[in-house]
Protein backbone atom coordinates (compact mmCIF):
# COMPACT_ATOMS: atom_id res chain seq x y z
CA UNK A 1 0.00 0.00 0.00
CA UNK A 2 1.33 3.43 -0.89
CA UNK A 3 0.40 6.78 0.80
CA UNK A 4 0.13 9.19 -1.58
CA UNK A 5 -0.20 12.79 -0.47
CA UNK A 6 0.83 15.70 -2.84
CA UNK A 7 -0.78 18.93 -2.15
CA UNK A 8 -1.72 17.89 1.58
CA UNK A 9 -4.90 15.21 0.41
CA UNK A 10 -4.22 11.85 1.79
CA UNK A 11 -5.17 8.66 -0.43
CA UNK A 12 -3.68 5.24 -0.15
CA UNK A 13 -3.30 2.80 -2.86
CA UNK A 14 -4.31 -0.42 -1.51
CA UNK A 15 -3.61 -2.73 -4.95
CA UNK A 16 -3.19 -1.66 -7.99
CA UNK A 17 -7.07 -1.74 -8.95
CA UNK A 18 -7.91 -0.05 -5.14
CA UNK A 19 -7.46 3.15 -3.87
CA UNK A 20 -8.58 4.81 -0.73
CA UNK A 21 -9.88 8.51 -1.14
CA UNK A 22 -8.93 10.40 -4.36
CA UNK A 23 -7.51 13.55 -3.38
CA UNK A 24 -4.79 14.37 -5.68
CA UNK A 25 -3.33 10.81 -7.02
CA UNK A 26 -2.87 11.31 -10.43
CA UNK A 27 0.44 13.35 -10.34
CA UNK A 28 1.73 10.04 -8.41
CA UNK A 29 -0.08 7.45 -10.78
CA UNK A 30 -0.40 8.91 -13.78
CA UNK A 31 -1.65 5.83 -16.33
CA UNK A 32 -1.31 3.75 -13.41
CA UNK A 33 -4.46 5.40 -13.03
CA UNK A 34 -5.80 3.26 -15.81
CA UNK A 35 -6.17 0.49 -13.67
CA UNK A 36 -7.92 1.36 -10.78
CA UNK A 37 -11.20 -0.08 -10.56
CA UNK A 38 -12.85 0.94 -7.21
CA UNK A 39 -12.10 3.69 -4.80
CA UNK A 40 -13.10 3.73 -1.35
CA UNK A 41 -14.02 7.48 -0.56
CA UNK A 42 -14.20 7.70 2.94
CA UNK A 43 -16.34 11.35 2.77
CA UNK A 44 -17.43 13.47 0.51
CA UNK A 45 -15.30 16.46 1.31
CA UNK A 46 -13.35 17.89 -1.53
CA UNK A 47 -9.52 16.81 -0.40
CA UNK A 48 -11.02 13.45 -0.59
CA UNK A 49 -12.75 13.30 -3.89
CA UNK A 50 -11.27 16.16 -5.78
CA UNK A 51 -9.45 13.41 -8.66
CA UNK A 52 -12.09 10.89 -8.53
CA UNK A 53 -13.16 13.77 -11.39
CA UNK A 54 -9.80 13.14 -13.26
CA UNK A 55 -9.46 9.61 -12.97
CA UNK A 56 -12.42 9.24 -15.39
CA UNK A 57 -11.72 12.11 -17.62
CA UNK A 58 -7.52 11.94 -18.22
CA UNK A 59 -7.11 8.71 -19.46
CA UNK A 60 -11.05 8.03 -20.24
CA UNK A 61 -9.82 6.09 -23.81
CA UNK A 62 -7.69 4.29 -22.39
CA UNK A 63 -9.71 2.92 -19.79
CA UNK A 64 -12.10 -0.42 -19.66
CA UNK A 65 -13.44 -0.83 -16.83
CA UNK A 66 -16.33 0.87 -14.56
CA UNK A 67 -14.43 3.03 -11.95
CA UNK A 68 -16.65 2.23 -9.22
CA UNK A 69 -17.40 4.57 -6.19
CA UNK A 70 -17.56 2.74 -2.96
CA UNK A 71 -19.34 5.05 -0.17
CA UNK A 72 -21.37 5.74 2.49
CA UNK A 73 -25.11 6.14 1.10
CA UNK A 74 -24.90 10.48 1.68
CA UNK A 75 -21.15 10.46 0.09
CA UNK A 76 -22.99 8.58 -2.92
CA UNK A 77 -25.76 11.19 -2.98
CA UNK A 78 -23.62 14.46 -2.63
CA UNK A 79 -21.26 13.57 -5.23
CA UNK A 80 -24.45 12.81 -7.75
CA UNK A 81 -25.94 16.12 -6.34
CA UNK A 82 -22.66 18.32 -6.39
CA UNK A 83 -19.75 16.97 -8.50
CA UNK A 84 -21.40 14.22 -11.12
CA UNK A 85 -24.07 16.46 -11.92
CA UNK A 86 -24.01 17.59 -15.84
CA UNK A 87 -23.09 21.47 -13.84
CA UNK A 88 -19.14 21.09 -11.95
CA UNK A 89 -18.52 17.85 -14.19
CA UNK A 90 -20.44 15.54 -16.07
CA UNK A 91 -22.50 12.66 -14.77
CA UNK A 92 -19.91 9.76 -16.46
CA UNK A 93 -22.47 7.74 -14.51
CA UNK A 94 -24.41 7.60 -17.73
CA UNK A 95 -21.07 7.92 -20.26
CA UNK A 96 -20.30 5.08 -21.80
CA UNK A 97 -16.69 3.93 -22.07
CA UNK A 98 -15.64 2.38 -26.16
CA UNK A 99 -16.34 -1.10 -24.68
CA UNK A 100 -20.07 -0.20 -23.60
CA UNK A 101 -19.43 -0.28 -19.74
CA UNK A 102 -20.54 2.98 -18.07
CA UNK A 103 -17.49 5.09 -16.85
CA UNK A 104 -18.35 5.21 -13.18
CA UNK A 105 -20.84 3.63 -11.02
CA UNK A 106 -21.75 4.18 -7.45
CA UNK A 107 -22.33 1.27 -4.96
CA UNK A 108 -23.15 1.77 -1.22
CA UNK A 109 -21.09 0.37 1.60
CA UNK A 110 -22.60 -2.08 3.68
CA UNK A 111 -21.04 -1.24 6.76
CA UNK A 112 -21.31 -4.60 8.76
CA UNK A 113 -19.46 -6.17 5.06
CA UNK A 114 -15.78 -7.06 4.89
CA UNK A 115 -15.24 -7.06 1.12
CA UNK A 116 -12.50 -9.18 -0.20
CA UNK A 117 -10.42 -7.84 -2.90
CA UNK A 118 -8.79 -9.71 -5.88
CA UNK A 119 -5.07 -9.38 -4.26
CA UNK A 120 -6.03 -11.10 -1.54
CA UNK A 121 -6.54 -8.25 0.84
CA UNK A 122 -9.81 -7.77 2.42
CA UNK A 123 -11.58 -4.08 3.39
CA UNK A 124 -13.94 -3.23 6.03
CA UNK A 125 -15.76 0.12 6.30
CA UNK A 126 -16.46 1.49 9.96
CA UNK A 127 -18.19 4.53 10.76
CA UNK A 128 -16.06 8.24 12.10
CA UNK A 129 -17.34 11.19 13.52
CA UNK A 130 -17.16 14.80 10.86
CA UNK A 131 -19.45 16.89 10.18
CA UNK A 132 -20.20 15.04 6.84
CA UNK A 133 -21.04 11.45 7.36
CA UNK A 134 -17.64 9.55 7.33
CA UNK A 135 -16.05 6.44 7.43
CA UNK A 136 -12.60 4.71 8.00
CA UNK A 137 -11.52 1.55 6.69
CA UNK A 138 -9.68 -1.50 8.26
CA UNK A 139 -7.65 -3.26 5.21
CA UNK A 140 -6.26 -6.94 5.98
CA UNK A 141 -4.84 -9.82 4.77
CA UNK A 142 -4.14 -13.00 6.57
CA UNK A 143 -3.73 -12.32 10.71
CA UNK A 144 -2.30 -8.74 9.73
CA UNK A 145 -4.67 -5.37 9.74
CA UNK A 146 -3.89 -1.82 9.26
CA UNK A 147 -6.60 0.69 10.59
CA UNK A 148 -7.02 3.99 8.52
CA UNK A 149 -9.44 6.64 10.19
CA UNK A 150 -11.13 9.32 8.07
CA UNK A 151 -11.21 12.88 8.98
CA UNK A 152 -12.87 12.38 12.79
CA UNK A 153 -13.03 14.32 16.07
CA UNK A 154 -13.68 11.52 18.64
CA UNK A 155 -11.75 8.15 18.33
CA UNK A 156 -14.31 6.28 20.33
CA UNK A 157 -14.82 4.24 16.91
CA UNK A 158 -11.04 3.17 16.39
CA UNK A 159 -10.62 2.33 19.48
CA UNK A 160 -13.81 0.21 19.75
CA UNK A 161 -11.97 -1.28 16.49
CA UNK A 162 -8.73 -2.02 17.69
CA UNK A 163 -10.26 -3.21 21.08
CA UNK A 164 -12.67 -5.85 18.84
CA UNK A 165 -9.67 -7.11 16.12
CA UNK A 166 -6.39 -7.81 17.69
CA UNK A 167 -5.02 -8.28 13.88
CA UNK A 168 -4.67 -4.62 13.81
CA UNK A 169 -0.89 -3.22 14.01
CA UNK A 170 -0.80 0.75 12.41
CA UNK A 171 -3.21 2.81 12.87
CA UNK A 172 -3.55 5.86 10.42
CA UNK A 173 -5.37 8.71 12.12
CA UNK A 174 -5.56 12.38 11.17
CA UNK A 175 -4.13 14.99 13.57
CA UNK A 176 -5.14 18.52 11.06
CA UNK A 177 -4.13 21.77 13.62
CA UNK A 178 -2.31 23.04 16.58
CA UNK A 179 -3.50 21.98 20.05
CA UNK A 180 -4.11 26.17 19.85
CA UNK A 181 -6.67 25.64 17.22
CA UNK A 182 -8.63 23.65 19.66
CA UNK A 183 -11.93 25.87 19.08
CA UNK A 184 -11.58 25.16 14.89
CA UNK A 185 -10.78 21.41 15.66
CA UNK A 186 -13.99 21.42 17.59
CA UNK A 187 -16.58 22.75 14.93
CA UNK A 188 -14.58 20.87 11.83
CA UNK A 189 -14.77 18.09 13.49
CA UNK A 190 -10.62 17.34 13.68
CA UNK A 191 -7.94 16.29 15.66
CA UNK A 192 -5.21 18.30 17.62
CA UNK A 193 -2.54 16.42 19.11
CA UNK A 194 -4.29 16.60 22.42
CA UNK A 195 -7.75 15.29 21.15
CA UNK A 196 -5.70 12.83 19.40
CA UNK A 197 -3.79 11.47 22.17
CA UNK A 198 -6.41 11.99 24.63
CA UNK A 199 -8.47 9.77 22.37
CA UNK A 200 -6.47 7.01 22.07
CA UNK A 201 -4.79 6.71 25.92
CA UNK A 202 -6.31 3.37 26.05
CA UNK A 203 -4.41 1.78 23.50
CA UNK A 204 -0.99 3.37 24.31
CA UNK A 205 0.20 0.17 26.02
CA UNK A 206 -0.40 -1.98 23.13
CA UNK A 207 2.46 -1.89 21.33
CA UNK A 208 0.91 -0.38 18.05
CA UNK A 209 2.27 1.81 15.55
CA UNK A 210 0.67 5.39 15.19
CA UNK A 211 0.82 6.87 11.83
CA UNK A 212 -0.39 10.08 11.58
CA UNK A 213 -1.44 11.91 8.10
CA UNK A 214 -4.04 14.79 7.29
CA UNK A 215 -1.42 17.57 9.04
CA UNK A 216 -2.57 21.40 7.56
CA UNK A 217 0.65 22.12 5.53
CA UNK A 218 0.64 25.54 7.44
CA UNK A 219 1.14 24.34 10.66
CA UNK A 220 3.17 21.05 10.08
CA UNK A 221 6.08 22.05 12.42
CA UNK A 222 4.27 23.49 14.72
CA UNK A 223 2.02 20.06 14.81
CA UNK A 224 4.78 17.57 14.53
CA UNK A 225 6.35 19.52 17.71
CA UNK A 226 3.31 18.90 19.72
CA UNK A 227 3.13 15.20 18.84
CA UNK A 228 6.78 14.83 19.90
CA UNK A 229 5.60 16.07 23.02
CA UNK A 230 2.89 13.91 23.69
CA UNK A 231 3.68 10.99 22.49
CA UNK A 232 4.28 8.77 25.45
CA UNK A 233 5.13 5.48 24.78
CA UNK A 234 3.15 5.66 21.10
CA UNK A 235 5.64 4.14 17.95
CA UNK A 236 4.51 7.69 16.08
CA UNK A 237 5.83 8.11 12.42
CA UNK A 238 4.62 11.01 10.24
CA UNK A 239 3.63 10.09 6.82
CA UNK A 240 5.39 11.43 3.65
CA UNK A 241 4.36 11.33 0.00
CA UNK A 242 4.92 8.02 -1.58
CA UNK A 243 6.20 6.02 1.52
CA UNK A 244 4.71 2.05 1.78
CA UNK A 245 2.74 1.08 4.47
CA UNK A 246 3.27 -2.63 5.09
CA UNK A 247 0.41 -4.65 6.24
ZN1 LIG B 1 -13.22 16.18 5.98
ZN1 LIG C 1 -9.85 15.96 4.93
Amino acid sequence: MQYIREVGHSSFLIDEKNLIDAGDVLGTLGEKSIALETVWITHSHLDHIVDLAFIVDEYFDKRSKTLKIMAHKETIEALKAHVFNNVIWPDFSTIPLSNGEMALSYEVLDIEKTYPLESGKEIKAFICDHTVASVGYIVSQEDKAILISSDTYSLEAVVGCIEENSNIHTLIVECSFPVRMDALAKVSKHLTPDLLFGGITSLESRGLKLYINHIKRSYETEIIKEIRVRKGQWNVHILEEGETIDL
